[in-house]
Parts: structure tokens; sequence; C-alpha cells
């Protein structure tokens, strides 16, 4: 079974036919799934997937585009909301210079009460960055000097040095649809490179559909093409390939109930 680290359903995309596109997901061999809070003032919203489906788990947070939307939000706030089982993550949060939606002064205050919302918990702290390496590496390895925590860069599109500075301090890197994409090459250069037990795959649905189906709306069944093309630049099997990345991310998201091993057939050793 896959798993879809990064996925937003509980939107407008998905409002018709959100059963519909889980069952999708289940015949494709997708099972877990991380649905991602990306403004506080939508995590009832957030959450109710989360609930309504045994293995798809949410997390909560402000995305650094919508940091606008609640600056002064604490580290207790996050860490409070944080406290219902179905939440296994604090985000996502972080850095986004390429489209300046909220002032950068806004992110780095949003993105410091969710760094210690994660190192208070224990939670991996999600982590949007864009047009940032530099900032971001800086201020992961200045927070670590407080205290660890685990992280995941998702959707990466960074630099080799973001992702070995990320991984210097536990990191974790996940790699969407772009992996797929033709003018993706340095991307998936990195992805060849990063340590085969830290890697995991995501949607980012109902964004950034893969190849070939890029331009349509993104669904977590399309988690596989992906996969695929992991599986290609490690040299893995395609079954490989989805127990690697499911493994990392259960090691990651350790709140994350592991679904049960299928049961061995009559006689097999
Ligand atoms: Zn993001």
């Amino acid at each position: 079974m896959w798993v879809d680290s990064h996925v937003n359903l509980h939107g407008e995309a998905f409002a018709d036919d959100l059963d519909t596109v889980i069952e999708q997901a289940r015949r494709a061999g997708v099972g877990t799934m991380l649905t991602i809070c990306c403004k506080v003032s939508e995590f009832d919203a957030v959450l109710a997937v989360a609930e309504r489906y045994e293995d798809i788990y949410c997390s909560v947070g402000t995305h650094p585009h919508e940091a606008r939307e609640n600056p002064d939000i604490t580290a207790q706030q996050l860490i409070d909301l944080a406290q219902h089982p179905k939440v296994i993550g604090i985000g996502e949060t972080g850095l986004d210079f390429h489209y300046n939606y909220s002032d950068a002064a806004d992110q780095y205050k949003n993105f410091a009460a969710h760094i210690e919302a994660s190192r208070e918990t224990q939670l991996p702290l999600i982590i949007h960055s864009r047009n940032a390496d530099e900032k971001m590496a800086e201020l992961l390895e200045a927070a670590h000097q407080d205290g660890a925590f685990p992280h995941l860069l998702h959707c990466f599109t960074g630099g080799a040095e973001l992702a070995a500075r990320s991984a210097a301090l536990g990191g974790y890197i996940s790699f969407s649809g772009i992996l797929t994409f033709k003018s993706a090459a340095d991307i998936r250069l990195i992805a060849g490179q990063v340590d085969e037990d830290r890697i995991l795959i995501e949607t980012d649905c109902p964004y950034l559909a893969p190849m070939p189906l890029r331009g349509r709306r993104c669904e977590p069944a399309m988690v596989v093409h992906t996969g695929r093309k992991l599986a290609e630049l490690k040299g893995w099997s395609e079954v490989d390939t989805a127990a690697r990345t499911s493994e990392a991310f259960f090691n990651l998201f350790k709140k994350a109930q592991k679904p049960p091993k299928p049961p061995k057939p009559e006689g097999a050793a």
C-alpha cells in the first residue's frame, strides 16, 4: 500500500465527491493519508475529514501564505489543538518568498510558534519552503540549538544544500508530482541522493497532478505515478518503493497507526 503524506481534502475541490475520490485511491493501492490544515480557522473542517475515515490523519497549522490571518498565534494554541488523537503533525508552516502573500515578519513569527509547538509535542513540523533555502536552513539549525524536533520538507523544490542541512538535523523530505515534470531534472537529482529511509511521497492534491495527468484535478490515487518515478530514480521495484516510503512515513509520524500487515497466505513460510 502507498501512503499519501500530504493531501488537502477539506476544501471545495472535493466537496461533491470525496467518498468517490477516497474509494478510487483505495483501488489504486493508497492507504494512509495525511490531510493538511492551512489555516487554523479551518481546523474543524480538516479534522472532520480525518474523523470520517479511519486511516486519514490531519495536521494543525497555518500556511505561510495565510500567516497574516493570525500572526499572533501562540505555540500553546497549536499544542492544545494537537491533543486530538487524529492530529499527527504541526503545519503546514514555513516560509514562502516566491509569492509573498504574507509579510516576511508575519511568516517568521508564525513559523516560530509552530517550531515551538513541534518541539513541545514532538509531532513533526510539516514545512513549506519556497525561495527561502538559506533562511530556512539557518532557522532550522538555530532552532535545534534550543531543543530538537522532527521535521519534514514537504513538496521539495529547494536546492541540494537545504536538503543536506535538513538531513544533518534528522529531517525527512517529501516529493510531489513535480518529480515527474519534464522541467524538474534538478529535483530528480536531489531525490536520487536523499537517504533511502528518509523519503516520503505526496500528491499535495488537488494541486500538482503528476505526469501524465498534469493539468487535471489531482487526487490521492495519483501518488502512484510519483512513486513510480521515484522507483525509477532509485532503481527500486514498485512494491519496494511503496514499502520504503510508507515505512519512512510511519517512522516520522509516530502518532499514526500502522495498518496491520495482511495475513500470510496458507502454507507460506
Ligand atoms: Zn506547501
